[in-house]
């Protein structure tokens, strides 16, 4: 091992600290030193020259933003071929309260089936996109604007998805879907809540209208990211980012919102948020 190497590491070592706002990581300065004192680290000396001068930005951001900024996408190009998760948010339980939401659930009384089950927050102004989610959640914070009207009501005599003829009666009866109004066979629909309708409790809707409620979830998410850049808000925006990058296929579109709300977290010194961006910025687009 060269003898150089442990006193690089432990100048590293030196800048570590919480003055970074390298969030949210737990606790920053183990994780931090675990990178530094990993073997690439010490078998790549001139990684570490090329990384020192960013570092110390980043320790202590005198430079114009613009530099700062160039030397930190240079830094996160270097992190990400070493390891990419440090500044990443762990949004897991997020994704798992999220999906939970959106799984199909039987009702609640099967002896109400043909019955409509009440809005339950019409006069709501917004509604959270998860249930029973505790006050000051990151959920909590991400709301439907609930729309009041219903749609319209297409009344068919088939299914509008296996083509089943369908009758008024018991055996073979028509329902429809609560999001698009089309009418379905009992087999072509599943149970789910439909929160951005007001639904709470779970309701009929059709497989394609399923689909289309991912979209809706990226729309919530997305219209609350433009509030905090709007309001000067920083808070969980690093975990609504993470959320959306996970909802959302990459494209030209969220390649500027990484781009608005990197020079934001620049604006707030935070540069954990920075390198987050920077890294959905660089990273190939998905099939
Ligand atoms: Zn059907
Ligand atoms: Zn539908």
């Amino acid at each position: 091992m060269n003898a150089s190497n442990p006193s690089l590491n432990e100048q590293l070592a030196a800048l570590a600290p919480d003055g970074w706002s390298w969030k949210p990581s737990d606790p920053p300065a183990l994780i931090f030193q675990d990178l530094w004192l990993s073997t690439k680290w010490v078998d790549v000396p001139r990684l570490i020259d090329e990384l020192f001068p960013a570092l110390l930005i980043l320790k202590d951001p005198a430079s114009p933003p613009r530099r700062v900024n160039s030397e930190i996408e240079k830094t996160v190009q270097i992190l990400c071929n070493i390891r990419s998760i440090v500044y990443l948010p762990d949004i897991a339980s997020l994704v798992t309260a999220i999906d939970n939401e959106n799984r199909s659930k039987p009702p609640e009384q099967m002896c109400n089936i043909d019955e409509d089950n009440e809005r339950r927050s019409s006069t709501r102004s917004g509604l959270s996109i998860v249930n029973g989610t505790e006050p000051k959640s990151p959920l909590d914070q991400l709301c439907y604007d609930v729309e009041s009207s219903s749609c319209a009501i297409t009344d068919n005599s088939t299914c509008s998805d296996c083509k089943k003829k369908l009758s008024l009666f018991v055996f073979g009866r028509r329902y429809h879907c609560r999001m698009c109004g089309q009418t379905q066979c009992s087999d072509c629909q599943i149970w789910q809540t439909c929160r951005h309708l007001g639904y709470t409790l779970p309701v009929r809707i059709c497989q394609a209208c399923s689909l289309h409620k991912r979209g809706i979830i990226i729309d919530a998410i997305y219209s609350h990211i433009q509030k905090s850049l709007i309001n000067g808000s920083t808070q969980y925006l690093s975990l609504y980012i993470a959320l959306l990058k996970h909802y959302s296929q990459q494209n030209d579109f969220l390649y500027s919102l990484y781009e608005l709300v990197e020079n934001h977290f620049l604006a707030f010194q935070n540069f954990g948020g920075v390198m987050q961006c920077l890294t959905y910025r660089c990273a190939p687009h998905e099939a």
